[in-house]
């Protein structure tokens, strides 16, 4: 059942440098896994099997028409009563995105104000829907581009598209966003003296000839290929945070994300989990490009929020890896999603006739070979390390919507 959670894991977030980011799962999950019902005829079948609630949103999708609609319902999550000295106004740019949505959901549930930034481009409004109109939370459409001003204590600088697909679409306007995106974001921190974070990538390492990738490395990085345009704009996103903390003292902090998964990834935005996940769903080939012994390695989304709200607040200036260490070939990766799908579509009785074949296709240009990030300035900074595995992750059933799933 969709509603069974992944073993053990009560609680994400952490009570350290005077933030408490603690947060129950089951009310991270009861604001993604929403009721979501396929109409088909005459008869309407739950697919996500969560229960319906008394807050949030819902949606049914209807077959016939093609259509799809959505259900507000009138109440919000209970969201912590702050004190308003610690209340903080936190902005957070790209927060209609994959990443951003969850970070919202924690800093809403914490009792902050949160401000999202987003033009939209592969971020969806269903994604925070749930929070529009609740008087902590303010949605700006805006294109980081050009400059917005707000008074804020935090920037979370999230805004630029994160799948090779779509950082490709419009390399141009990639590097825009990177360039003039971060820096209009580092001027609003340096007139509101608010705390800067930017979302790297790991993408900055390039095609490693180190491994596992430790901060201090710098790099292999094709400054003309078609990834250029996101490694390259995060590496200078990079170079221009550090200027204004030389130059002007903004206080910043810099995170460096390996591959990440979970709940509202766009299901058609090209990344590896979301292609395997609804290959292995729909029952059709799933793709592995070039022989599959490239290597990447997969956290968890609600890792990757507990190590940014830790690096936000604590002291740590120097970049830092937020990734988890476990390594997979893309084979072994196919493999294992292909056996966890079928494991839970077997025990939701609506097995596959056969099983999915893994198939080859060519290997995209400088597609790094080996990815694995070396977390002990995370673990030795912030107390951070992850606690999901990709079995407790994609066994968290957030997918079982995710064909139909608009977000
Ligand atoms: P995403 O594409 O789901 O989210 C990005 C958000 O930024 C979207 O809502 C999008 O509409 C918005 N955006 C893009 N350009 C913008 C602009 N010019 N102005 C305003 N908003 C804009 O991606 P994600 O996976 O949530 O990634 C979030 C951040 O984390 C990105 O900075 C990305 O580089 C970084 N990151 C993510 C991963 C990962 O595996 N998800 C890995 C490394 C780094
Ligand atoms: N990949 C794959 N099949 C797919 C999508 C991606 O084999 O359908 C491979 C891709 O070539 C890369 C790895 O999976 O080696 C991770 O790709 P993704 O686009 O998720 O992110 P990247 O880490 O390359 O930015």
């Amino acid at each position: 059942m969709a509603s069974e959670k992944p073993e053990n894991i009560i609680t994400v977030g952490h009570d350290r440098f005077g933030f408490d980011s603690r947060v129950e799962m089951d009310t991270l999950r009861s604001l993604y896994l929403s009721p979501s019902f396929v109409k088909d005829g005459d008869a309407t079948k739950n697919i996500s099997g969560a229960p319906p609630k008394d807050y949030g949103a819902q949606s049914t999708y209807d077959k016939s028409s093609n259509s799809i609609q959505f259900t507000t319902v009138a109440k919000f999550p209970p969201v912590k009563l702050l004190p308003n000295a610690e209340r903080k106004r936190i902005l957070v740019t790209g927060g209609a995105g994959f990443v951003g949505s969850h970070l919202v959901d924690r800093l809403m549930l914490l009792g902050h104000e949160v401000t999202v930034l987003d033009n939209f481009f592969t971020g969806s409004r269903t994604t925070v829907s749930h929070w529009v109109g609740h008087p902590n939370f303010e949605m700006v459409r805006h294109d980081v581009v050009n400059p917005f001003l707000i008074e804020v204590d935090q920037i979370y600088h999230l805004a630029c598209p994160a799948s090779p697909p779509h950082y490709q679409y419009n390399a141009v306007k990639t590097l825009k966003t990177s360039f003039l995106g971060t820096m209009n974001m580092l001027g609003l921190a340096k007139r509101t003296k608010a705390r800067f974070l930017i979302t790297s990538t790991s993408e900055v390492y390039g095609d490693p000839e180190e491994h596992p990738q430790r901060e201090d490395y710098w790099g292999h990085v094709n400054c003309i290929g078609p990834r250029a345009c996101y490694d390259e704009g995060k590496r200078v996103a990079e170079t221009l945070t550090y200027g204004y903390m030389r130059q002007d003292g903004v206080d910043v902090r810099v995170a460096r994300i390996f591959n990440t998964f979970g709940p509202r990834m766009n299901p058609y935005d090209g990344r590896v989990v979301s292609n395997f996940i609804i290959q292995a769903l729909k029952g059709e080939d799933m793709t592995v490009y070039g022989d599959g012994n490239q290597t990447r390695s997969f956290q968890y989304v609600h890792d990757l929020v507990d190590g940014l709200i830790l690096l936000m607040n604590g002291d740590e200036t120097r970049p830092v890896n937020i990734g988890n260490q476990h390594e997979f070939t893309i084979i072994e990766f196919a493999e294992a999603v292909r056996d966890i799908v079928e494991k839970v579509q077997k025990e939701q009785g609506n097995p596959l006739a056969k099983r999915v074949n893994i198939i080859h296709k060519e290997m995209p240009t400088d597609d790094p070979q080996r990815r694995r990030p070396d977390t002990t300035r995370a673990k030795e900074t912030l107390g951070w390390q992850p606690q999901f595995n990709v079995r407790q992750g994609v066994e968290d059933r957030f997918f079982s919507f995710l064909v139909y799933d608009p977000c």
